[in-house]
């Protein structure tokens, strides 16, 4: 099994940022927080939910439709 933190990232149940590890165990991964012990599965899409936490703010180029 292997942890890494999340830099950035912002727990969605308890608000505290930096506390979000991303869990890979086999072919499994999940996020966990290390604060309040929220989990979010990411099997489905495993770079965008990740990208999505680290990420809180998506700014929208000029132009873009
Ligand atoms: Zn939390």
């Amino acid at each position: 099994m292997k942890r890494q933190f999340i830099a950035g990232a912002t727990c969605p149940e308890c608000g505290q940022q930096d506390k979000i590890q991303r869990v890979i165990d086999g072919d499994r991964q999940w996020m966990e927080c290390v604060s309040c012990g929220a989990k979010k599965d990411l099997d489905d899409k495993p770079a965008e939910a990740v990208d999505a936490l680290a990420q809180p703010v998506t700014l929208k180029m000029p132009g873009d439709k």
